[in-house]
């Protein structure tokens, strides 16, 4: 029981015996479980080699995919862009999710709008929620872009964005000119990233497609960045730190970070920052257009490279020091403007943070899974600090992913014995480091379920999760952090070097016993 002058937080409640007693007799009476005996022996089962190959032989199911679903990425897209609406045609229950996934990682409100398609639109088609959605949405919140992506459920029946929308202007529901871009998301193919891809390309069509005859590549003195799906807000922050630094002047198309990080002084903003309308119009009159995650931008690259004209420099993410290096050459090559000597300096101190951690990193094991361009970058990274990828699996990774990724790491020794698996998911990823034990795995907050059964199996197997990815739902604010640049690079060298150490501490801490490795300065 609580009582009022000393109430329990969950745990040490859980634990009390009346609880305890609770649990049991719901467990007995409603869940029909298996004996503990038989739950460990299976449990068992599933840590070896003979479980593992067998996990990697299914065909059919797919477990705890290590992905989310298209219109999810559509959604973050239209975030970024000012005064815009997310509009997610189809069922409603996938924009709660949409909106909760995203509010649980970046603890702000999230606003999407549905048109709550049901079993009525589900077999005559969905356009009159349309005509009805687009119309409340404007008349209740007031948005100067509507952005529509698509669920499943109307991609099933076959629903036509592009008619339902006309029709929505001929019944003069949204007036012509009202930007209504639109992306076909459909969740059985591709991910959260293609569908970013997808609506990034219908917001640039809708706003330059038709009006590219008095653009000139160039014109107006600037580059374009395109971030695609990106979570990380330290990331659009520093690369607008970085060409400040330069004095390039530059156009983020895409930048959530100001909805998306809403200061508590008493006003709700349903709408804050983001590329306006005029800077997308501007856009194709720039220099040169930068893709920050070129393996998820393969629709964005063909339209800014067939419509805007755009070469769109061939890099790789500007994760870690080479690939930072080369993206700033880049930079400075393609407008003409000098490194500046406050990021050789910045760059100096990574180096000097490398030299100062690398006796503890040399020759750690890490497993790491995520999205294509993150766990590209992840592992180039891992490999400059002298760490060896142990499995590297990407759930939405394709071919050319993974030829890019066998290239890069024939370049390192450290790469020698890293295995790739695209198109696997979390539940191969158990059977991987279950069988074949890292010093630590990177992933999102999913993996701490992994952490669990590693330890379960015993101490000495257990394998311990730096949380670094999408979605972190358990550890707060470190979608603020940053991954890109020299800035990104030493806040990871930090945290991975820190967990070396906390597991150091941690394995070398019983007193008498094991603290001859005990110390105060390492
Ligand atoms: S996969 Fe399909 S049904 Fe599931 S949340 Fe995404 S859009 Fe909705």
């Amino acid at each position: 029981m609580q009582q009022a002058d000393d109430i329990k937080p969950c745990y040490p409640l859980f634990r009390q015996d009346e609880y305890k007693e609770s649990i049991g007799n719901k467990q007995d009476s409603f869940e029909e479980r298996h004996d503990a005996a038989k739950v460990q022996d299976t449990f068992t089962w599933t840590t070896t080699m003979e479980y593992r190959e067998l996990n990697f032989k299914r065909e059919a199911l797919t477990v705890n995919p290590a992905k989310a679903c298209q219109p999810l990425g559509a959604v973050l897209c239209a975030l970024g862009f000012e005064k815009t609406m997310p509009y997610v045609h189809g069922s409603q229950g996938c924009v709660a999710y949409f909106r909760t996934y995203f509010n649980r990682h970046f603890r702000e409100p999230i606003s999407c709008v549905s048109d709550s398609m049901t079993e009525d639109a589900a077999v005559f088609g969905g356009q009159k929620n349309m005509i009805d959605g687009l119309e409340n949405c404007i008349a209740i919140y007031k948005p100067e872009m509507i952005a529509v992506s698509t669920t499943c459920m109307a991609e099933v029946i076959g629903d036509d964005l592009n008619a339902f929308i006309r029709n929505t202007r001929k019944a003069g529901n949204i007036s012509e000119d009202f930007p209504v871009p639109f992306a076909h998301t459909p969740s059985f193919v591709g991910s959260h990233v293609t569908g970013w891809d997808n609506m990034f390309e219908g917001i640039m069509g809708n706003l330059t497609r038709n009006s590219m005859d008095d653009k000139v590549v160039g014109k107006n003195g600037k580059i374009n960045i395109v971030p695609g799906f990106e979570t990380y807000l330290g990331n659009y922050r520093v690369i607008h730190r970085m060409l400040n630094e330069m004095g390039v002047e530059h156009t983020m198309l895409c930048d959530p970070t100001e909805v998306l990080d809403t200061p508590a002084d008493g006003q709700f903003r349903m709408y804050s920052g983001g590329t306006t309308q005029a800077e997308v119009k501007d856009a194709p009159n720039a220099i040169n257009t930068f893709l920050l995650q070129p393996m998820q931008l393969e629709k964005t690259k063909k339209y800014v490279t067939d419509i805007w004209k755009h070469e769109t420099p061939k890099l790789n993410i500007p994760m870690g020091l080479e690939w930072t290096d080369e993206w700033l050459m880049k930079v400075s090559e393609v407008t003409g403007k000098p490194i500046p000597e406050s990021l050789a300096k910045e760059r100096g101190r990574f180096v000097d943070m490398m030299t100062d951690s690398h006796t503890w990193l040399h020759g750690k094991k890490i497993s790491l899974y995520g999205d294509p361009d993150f766990v590209y970058g992840m592992t180039k990274f891992l490999t400059e600090l002298g760490i060896e990828p142990l499995h590297v699996l990407c759930n939405n990774g394709s071919k050319k992913w993974t030829k890019a990724m066998e290239k890069m790491l024939a370049e390192t020794p450290y790469g020698k014995n890293t295995q790739l698996f695209a198109g696997a998911d979390l539940w191969h990823f158990r059977s991987l480091v279950l069988t074949e034990k890292p010093d630590f795995m990177i992933g999102n907050s999913y993996a701490k379920f992994i952490q669990r059964d590693t330890l379960h199996k015993g101490k000495e197997f257990e394998v311990p999760l730096i949380r670094i990815g999408f979605p972190i739902f358990d550890r707060h604010h470190l979608h603020r952090s940053t991954t890109l640049g020299y800035e990104g690079a030493m806040q990871m060298l930090t945290t991975i070097t820190n967990a070396v150490l906390e597991r150091l501490d941690e394995e070398t801490r019983g007193m008498g016993t094991t603290d001859y490795n005990h110390d105060l300065v390492r």
